[in-house]
């Protein structure tokens, strides 16, 4: 038992959920360890959600609601620490959600499936095609899904995706702690924030914005703001480190 009064004890209830789950072969060895890697930016960043991710939480909800065709594309990880809050997410915003795995193994699609409808979402299925341009086997996708999907939100994404689905003309919006990383850098969107904390975010803002406002946010905002205010945050911290 974690003490709730523990002071990491939200990463630590993480840090628990994510080992259960690794255990139970939803997520895989190397999604712990980009989950490690998650865990320093936050601490970096702070472990809240600034202003700009906020905004940046907003400008995902109004591209969302003014998307044609939009898919919430999930992983391993997404799925262990997140499956009610996509849920949540795809009951407000109307968007398809699909199972995508870098590790990709047809035990490990069924599990994840079964995780996410039990908690409530209504998961794409069909067969998958090689359809994206890559080598590897994210390049599998659904036609009526991914394939055909103006916008994509993909927490935790890997960089070569993220960059061939931006090939394909998509708007990215992605959720990653690490403001250097290269998905970070290719996406149309990025959120710096934890994905747990900027989910019900995105929920809310979906709730509450008005067609104007959400118009509004998808034309005027600026991605490399987003990832400029995260590293003069991250700077502001370390200068003050040891004060
Ligand atoms: P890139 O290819 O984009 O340069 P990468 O492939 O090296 O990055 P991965 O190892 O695939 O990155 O890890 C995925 C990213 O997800 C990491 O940058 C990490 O910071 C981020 N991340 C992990 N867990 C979370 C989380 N819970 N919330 C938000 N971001 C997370
Ligand atoms: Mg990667």
């Amino acid at each position: 038992m974690i003490p709730p009064d523990h002071p990491r004890y939200r990463s630590l209830l993480a840090r628990e959920r994510i080992a259960r789950y690794a255990a139970g072969g939803i997520v895989t060895l190397e999604g712990l360890a980009a989950h490690g890697r998650g865990e320093a930016f936050d601490y970096l960043i702070g472990e809240r959600t600034t202003e700009s991710a906020l905004l940046a939480e907003r400008t995902a909800a109004a591209l969302l609601l003014c998307a044609e065709r939009p898919v919430i594309s999930v992983n391993g990880n997404t799925a262990a620490l997140a499956a009610d809050q996509v849920a949540r997410l795809q009951q407000v915003s109307g968007a398809r959600v699909e199972v995508n795995l870098f590790h990709r193994s047809e035990e490990r699609i069924q599990k994840i499936t079964a995780l996410l409808e039990d908690a409530g979402v209504t998961v794409g299925k069909g067969r998958a095609e090689r359809l994206l341009p890559l080598s590897h086997d994210r390049a599998f996708c659904l036609r009526e899904g991914i394939y055909s999907a103006d916008t994509v939100l993909v927490p935790l994404e890997d960089g070569d995706r993220c960059s061939a689905l931006r090939t394909m003309g998509k708007t990215v919006i992605v959720i990653d702690l690490n403001p250097l990383s290269r998905t970070a850098r290719t996406a149309s969107l990025t959120i710096v924030d934890e994905l747990t904390r900027a989910l019900p975010h995105i929920t809310e803002a979906c709730g509450v914005l008005s067609r104007e406002e959400a118009l509004y946010l998808c034309s005027s905002y600026d991605n490399r703001k987003f990832l400029s205010d995260a590293l003069a945050e991250i700077q502001r911290r370390l200068a003050r480190a040891l004060d």
